[in-house]
C-alpha cells in the first residue's frame, strides 16, 4: 500500500477540512457559527451543506444514507435509505436535501424505551449532532444523531451526553470568570477511552454457544497455565494478532479515530487499545465505532473479538479506562498543576470540585458502570473495588494534608502553602500513576474512572462525571460570586471542602480486605451489585441533580432505571437458558458417554479378575457430579420458567441475582469437574486451554 498514514488518516471523514474545501465561504463561515454558538442551521444553508456532503460521500462510493444513532442497547443503530430518487422518464438522481440531513424519523417502537414511550406512539426522531463529523462506513454515508421520542425525552445516550457537556461547560465558565479568564468561551470535557478486549479463534468460539448468545463462557475448567507467568502483558504480538492490529488501525484511522497504543494485556488472549482523547462527544462516538470495528475484523481474520466484561472466570476481566479532563478553547487543561500560583490555585480549585463531587455522588458513579457483566469482574481483585475512591499519589496528597491541617507541606521552606500566593510542589506523572486497584485515579494532569466495564458505551459514566463537576463547580461558583475577597474566600472554601470530603481520598490497596474494612469505617458506600446499586438511581438527590442541570428529567432518569433493570435480568436469563441447553444436550449426553466406557471396562476387567478400584472411584465420582447437575438444571428450568417471576422489574433483578445465579455457579462447579476428567475425544465442548492459547500460528489467508 502506498498511501502513508497521514493521507489515510480521516479519509472517510467529513472533517472540517473537507468542508472549508468545498462549502462556499458563507455557508462554511454560517456553520461554524452554528457550532460555536449551538443554535440551529438554517435550512438554506443546510441543503447547500447536504449537497456537498453527498458529492463527498458519492466519491467515497457510498450510495446510502443514514441517521447513526446510539438507543440505550448500549450499540448503535442505522437504517439505511438510498440517495436515489426516480424522475420522471426513467432515469435517477442521487439526491439529498437539507431536511434529511438535520432530522430524521425512524420507527421508534422496538428500541428501549422504559416505558417512556406507549408503543402505539412508534415514532421517534433523529436530529442531527452538527460537533461530530459524518463519515462513510458500509458504502454509506452516517451521520451522527440524536434519539428522542415525540415529546422531547431522550431514548438515547447522546443527547443527555451533550446537556451533560453544556452543564459543565456553563459553570466551568462562570468559575473561570471569578479568575479573570473573561475571555475563555468553551470549555470541553476531554477523554481518552482504554479498551480492553479478547480475541479467540473462530472455528472454535463457534463451538461454544454460551460465547455466542451471552458472549461469555458460563463454564470451562481452569486451564494448567493461565496468567500466573505474566508473560503476555506487553509480551511481542503473535502474528495474527499483529495482522488484526494493522488492519485495524487502518480501519480506525481512515474514520479519523486516533488509534494510539496497542499491546497485550494481563491475560492470554486479551489486549487493548487507546486512542488519542478528544471532546467527550468524539470520544464516545469513536468508541463505539471502534468496538465495531474490532468485531468486523477480527472475523476477517477468522477470529472473534469479545468485548464481554468477563469472558473467561479466574483470568482478568476486560475494562474501559476512561480518562477525563477539562480543555478550554485557549488551550488549557483546567487539571494541569500550573507553573504560576494563580493556575495552581485554579487547579486547586477544579481537583476540589472533583473529589467533593465523587464523595456527594459515589452511589451514582458507582451505579453508572453496573451490568450484569460488570457485576463478575469488580472487586474480583484484578479490578477496582466497588466502593469508590480516589487516588491522588503522595505528592498531591501532602498537598491536600497542608491545606487541611495548615501545616508544611513536603517543600518545607514554606510555613504552609497559602492558596493564590504559593507555588504548588511538582507533581510528578509517575508518581501519581502507579496504583493501579483505585476505581479513580489523578493521573498528573486528568483523571482515569477505572470500572468501566469493556463492553459499555462511555457516555453513561461521562454523563455522570459531567454533571457532578458541574454541580460541585456550581455551588463553589455560587459562593464565590458573592465573596469580597476572592482569595480569602477561596482559601476558605479549598480548605473547608478538602476538610469535608477527605474520606473519599485512598492512596491504599484497593484489593485488601482492610479496605473494606476501612471504608465502611469512612462511612464510603459499598454497593456490591448491581440490584443494590440501580436502586439509587431514583432518589430524590439524582433526580435533583440532573433536573437543576437539565440533563435529564424525571421521567427520563425512572425510564433509563427501568432499562438498566431490565437489561440486567434479560441478561441473566439468556445465560441461564444458555446453560441449561448446553447441558441438557451435550454435557449430560457426553458425561453418560463417558461413564458407559467406564462401565464397561470395569466389566470386562472384573472378568480378567483384574482389579477395577480407580476405574470404580472415577466412575462414581463422575455419576455424583451428573447426578447432581441434573437436579440442578431442573431447579433452574424452574427458576427461570416465566409464571414464577415476580411483577416489578427490581424485584425480577433481585431475583435473578438471588436465585438464578447462584444456581448456575453450582452448575458450573459440577460441570468444570465433569470437564477435568472426562477426555477431550468425548467432552462436546472447546476448553479454557483451547480458548485462550488458540492464536498461535500465521495468519489464515482471508
Ligand atoms: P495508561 O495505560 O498508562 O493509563 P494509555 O496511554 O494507555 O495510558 O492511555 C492513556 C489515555 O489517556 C489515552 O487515551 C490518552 O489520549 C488519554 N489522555 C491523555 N491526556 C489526557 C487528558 N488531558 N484528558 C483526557 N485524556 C487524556
Ligand atoms: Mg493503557
Amino acid at each position: 500500500m502506498t498511501t502513508t498514514i497521514p493521507e489515510l488518516f480521516g479519509s472517510m471523514v467529513f472533517n472540517d477540512a473537507e468542508m472549508k474545501k468545498r462549502l462556499p465561504k458563507d455557508v462554511y463561515r454560517a456553520f461554524l457559527k452554528t457550532i460555536d454558538e449551538g443554535t440551529p442551521l438554517p435550512l438554506d444553508l443546510a441543503n447547500v451543506l447536504s449537497h456537498a456532503m453527498k458529492d463527498w460521500a458519492l466519491e467515497k462510493g457510498a450510495t446510502h444514507f443514514t441517521h447513526w444513532f446510539q438507543p440505550m442497547t448500549g450499540i448503535t443503530a442505522e437504517k439505511h435509505d438510498s440517495f436515489l430518487s426516480p424522475e420522471p422518464g426513467g432515469y435517477a438522481l442521487m439526491t439529498f436535501s437539507g431536511k434529511e440531513l438535520v432530522k430524521g424519523e425512524p420507527d421508534a417502537s422496538s428500541f428501549p424505551s422504559g416505558g417512556l414511550r406507549a408503543t402505539f406512539e412508534a415514532r421517534g426522531y433523529t436530529a442531527w449532532d452538527p460537533t461530530s463529523y459524518a463519515f462513510v462506513k458500509d458504502d454509506t454515508l452516517c451521520i451522527p444523531t440524536a434519539f428522542c421520542s415525540y415529546s422531547g425525552e431522550s431514548l438515547d445516550k447522546k443527547t443527555p451526553l451533550l446537556r451533560s457537556m453544556q452543564a459543565l461547560e456553563k459553570q466551568t465558565l462562570r468559575v473561570l470568570k471569578l479568575f479573570g479568564e473573561n475571555d475563555v468561551r468553551h470549555a470541553t470535557p476531554m477523554v481518552g477511552s482504554e479498551q480492553e478486549y479478547f480475541l479467540v479463534d473462530e472455528a472454535l468460539y463457534q463451538k461454544r454457544p454460551d460465547l455466542i448468545y451471552t458472549g461469555r463462557t458460563l463454564f470451562g475448567a481452569k486451564p494448567p497455565k493461565g496468567q500466573e507467568m505474566d508473560d503476555h502483558y506487553f509480551g511481542s504480538l503473535k502474528p495474527r494478532v499483529s495482522a488484526f492490529m494493522k488492519e485495524l488501525d487502518q480501519e480506525l484511522w481512515k474514520l479519523g479515530i486516533a488509534a494510539k497504543t496497542r499491546h497485550n494485556e494481563v491475560a492470554p488472549g486479551q489486549h487493548e487499545l487507546a486512542p488519542v482523547f478528544s471532546s467527550t462527544n468524539t470520544s464516545t462516538d469513536h468508541n463505539q465505532l471502534t468496538m465495531e470495528m474490532m468485531k468486523r475484523i477480527a472475523s476477517r481474520h477468522h477470529m472473534v473479538c469479545l468485548l464481554h466484561e468477563k469472558p473467561f472466570a479466574g483470568v482478568n476481566g476486560s475494562g474501559k479506562h476512561n480518562n477525563w479532563s477539562i480543555s478550554t478553547d485557549k488551550g488549557d487543561n483546567l487539571f494541569a498543576p500550573g507553573a504560576s500560583p494563580s493556575q495552581n490555585a485554579r487547579f486547586l480549585l477544579f481537583l476540589t470540585a472533583v473529589i467533593s463531587a465523587v464523595d456527594d455522588y459515589q452511589d451514582l458513579l458507582r451505579l453508572a458502570v453496573a451490568t450484569a457483566g460488570n457485576d463478575h469482574r469488580l472487586g474480583a481483585n484484578e479490578a477496582p473495588p466497588a466502593i469508590v475512591s480516589i487516588f491522588l499519589g503522595d505528592e498531591l496528597m501532602d498537598v491536600v494534608n497542608s491545606i487541611i491541617q495548615r501545616t508544611s507541606y513536603q517543600d518545607r521552606e514554606k510555613a504552609f502553602l497559602s492558596i493564590g500566593a504559593d507555588v504548588l510542589p511538582t507533581i510528578r506523572k509517575d508518581a501519581t500513576d502507579r496504583n493501579r486497584t483505585s476505581p479513580i485515579a489523578f493521573t498528573g494532569n486528568k483523571f482515569e474512572f477505572r470500572s468501566v466495564g469493556s463492553s459499555a458505551s462511555i457516555a453513561g459514566i461521562n454523563i455522570v462525571i459531567n454533571t457532578i463537576v458541574a454541580d460541585a463547580l456550581g455551588r463553589f461558583a455560587d459562593r464565590l460570586e458573592k465573596a469580597s475577597d476572592f482569595s480569602g474566600e477561596l482559601d476558605n472554601l479549598i480548605r473547608e471542602e478538602l476538610t469535608a470530603h477527605q474520606r473519599i481520598l485512598f492512596n491504599g490497596n484497593g484489593y485488601s480486605d482492610d479496605w473494606v474494612r476501612e471504608a465502611e469505617r469512612r462511612g464510603l458506600s459499598n454497593l456490591v451489585s448491581t440490584v443494590e446499586a440501580l436502586p439509587q438511581f431514583v432518589t430524590e438527590k439524582v433526580f435533583s441533580l440532573f433536573e437543576q442541570h437539565q440533563v435529564y428529567n424525571r421521567t427520563e432518569v425512572i425510564a433509563h432505571y427501568e432499562i438498566l433493570l431490565e437489561n440486567y435480568y434479560k441478561t441473566i436469563h439468556i445465560e441461564a437458558l444458555t446453560l441449561a441447553d448446553m447441558v441438557e444436550k451435550e454435557i449430560l449426553f457426553a458425561s453418560g458417554n463417558y461413564q458407559d466406557q467406564l462401565a464397561q471396562r470395569i466389566m470386562h476387567k472384573k472378568d480378567l479378575g483384574l482389579s477395577t478400584a480407580a476405574e470404580e472411584s472415577t466412575l462414581a465420582q463422575a455419576a455424583e457430579s451428573t447426578n447432581e447437575l441434573y437436579s440442578l438444571l431442573g431447579r433452574l428450568k424452574e427458576e427461570t420458567a416465566t409464571a414464577e417471576l415476580p411483577s416489578d422489574s427490581l424485584s425480577t433483578a433481585v431475583y435473578y441475582r438471588q436465585q438464578v445465579l447462584p444456581c448456575m455457579e453450582k452448575m458450573r462447579t459440577e460441570i468444570d469437574r465433569l470437564e477435568s476428567q472426562i477426555p477431550s475425544s468425548i467432552w462436546p465442548y472447546p476448553t479454557y486451554g483451547d480458548l485462550l492459547f488458540s492464536l498461535e500460528g500465521e495468519p489464515r489467508r482471508h
